[in-house]
Formats: structure tokens, sequence, C-alpha cells
């Protein structure tokens, strides 16, 4: 069995270890014994993390067949998934709704007391349809609800897993910020789906996710 040097602490340590008995690092996620490009098929000594070529994070020799079995999810669907999820955040904004029109209702009547309690819970209700839109895409199989109708699901590339509720958050909060820069950024991530490789857009991208028609895979555990 072939051993390598912990990349952190240079302890030594036998393939397949998951983690380094000396200082803990992660070797399973950090470690990658017959890197290869995804992109260029060209392989790497172990412990490689990106290819020299065009950049990309190596991947696993063995998870190659997956990587490029997987059928870029189409714009349409992507789209009706992102329609969906709308619907889904519309209907967890109800309660906030109700408390902010019962906070204007008493600050038009002016009589009673103070509507702020009333602000204040709204504020707080809204935390429920933001959460929804961060971490969405980590329920489940990496399924948000608007995904699953359609049969879709994001894919965290290095591990050949379900995105996880972190991987969402960060592929998420791109679509927030952009959502914020009227008109450009609106249409900037849906740009980026229709013309860039695999349809990822820089969401997923720093998140290292790509999204995936699920009914054409066979996704490897
Ligand atoms: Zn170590
Ligand atoms: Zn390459």
């Amino acid at each position: 069995m072939n051993t390598y040097n912990c990349p952190k602490c240079n302890q030594e340590f036998s393939a397949g270890s998951n983690y380094c008995k000396n200082c803990g690092y992660n070797l399973s996620i950090e470690f990658i014994e017959n890197p290869t490009c995804p992109k260029c098929n060209k392989s790497f000594p172990a412990g490689s993390k990106f290819c020299d070529i065009d950049g990309m994070k190596l991947i696993s020799q063995d998870k190659l067949a997956a990587y490029h079995r997987y059928t870029e999810a189409s714009f349409g669907n992507r789209f009706l998934a992102f329609f969906l999820d709308g619907l889904v955040m519309t209907a967890l904004s109800i309660p906030a709704f109700i408390a902010y029109s019962a906070g204007l209702i008493k600050l038009i009547d002016k009589q009673g007391d103070s509507p702020t309690p009333l602000f204040i819970l709204a504020a707080f209700l809204y935390i429920i349809p933001f959460t929804y839109t961060l971490i969405k895409d980590g329920l489940g199989r990496g399924q948000s609800l608007g995904k699953k109708a359609v049969g879709l699901m994001v894919l965290h590339l290095p591990d050949n897993r379900p995105c996880t509720f972190g991987q969402s958050s960060l592929r998420n909060l791109f679509l927030m910020f952009f959502g914020l820069i009227p008109i450009i950024g609106w249409l900037a991530e849906p740009i980026m789906v229709l013309v860039s490789e695999n349809g990822r857009r820089m969401g997923d991208r720093a998140a290292n996710t790509m999204v995936i028609e699920l009914n054409h895979i066979r996704y490897v555990k």
C-alpha cells in the first residue's frame, strides 16, 4: 500500500486514511490519490489540487466517468425551478406580510399601542423565507422544492455528492447580491448559465457546484 505525507504537517499516512493522525487534517477531502483534470484529462501526482493547464479543480480518477455522465440542466428547467422556488418563498413570506400589514394598520390608526413590536416581528418572520432562499439547494439530495418538482439537483463536483447547506448558501448569496443591482445584476447570472461551460453561473463556480438533470444520471455515493 502506498504511503504519502500529510500536506499540512508532513506526517506519513497510508492511502485511504481519512484523517492525519498527527494534526487531524481531513485527508479524505483535501488529498486525492489519483488526481485527474475533468476538463483535459491530464493526470497529476498524488495530492495535486488544480490543473496547471486550465486551472480546473482536480478530481479522483475513479470519479471521472461519473463526472462526464452528468447532463447539464436545461435553461428552461432551471428557470421553471427558479419560478417555483419564488412561489415557495412568497408563501413563506405570508406570516411576515401579515405582521407588517397589522403594523401599518396600527400606524394609520394612531390609537392604542405602538406598531413597532409588529414591525420587529415582521422582520424576524422574514428570516424564514430568507433562510429558505439561502439553504434550499442543500435540502434532500441537493434539491430545493422547485428543483425537486422539475427533476434537477445541485451536485458538488469535487466530491461528487449532493450540495450541502453551506454550498447552497454560497451559490445563492451570489444571486442575492446580484439581485440588489437592478437590470444588469438581474441578468448577470442567467446570462452566465447560458454562456458558460456546463451552465455554471458565478455562484456555481464559487461553490464548485453544477445543476444537473436528475433523470439522466446515476450519481455516485
Ligand atoms: Zn498532518
Ligand atoms: Zn486540465
